[in-house]
């Protein structure tokens, strides 16, 4: 399965105001991505926030990942 869908496009993020830009490449389009966080380990090492969803953001230029407990 890729990663990313050819069709889809990158987008702005906005996060509290404020446009998201990657912190590594200064880049402004990501693709969102969603997850689940309640893995095994999260189970093991008793982190109970950790089994929630998360969103994720990654970079269109350089693939950095910024992660958010909620959606943005
Ligand atoms: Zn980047």
């Amino acid at each position: 399965m890729p990663l990313f869908e050819k069709e889809e496009t990158p987008v702005k993020v906005r996060i509290q105001g404020k446009t998201l830009h990657c912190r590594i490449c200064d880049h402004d389009t990501f693709y969102k991505r969603r997850s689940q966080l309640n893995t095994r380990a999260a189970t093991f090492l008793n982190l109970d926030w950790a089994n929630r969803s998360a969103f994720c953001y990654v970079c269109a230029k350089c693939s950095h990942i910024d992660w958010f407990l909620e959606e943005q």
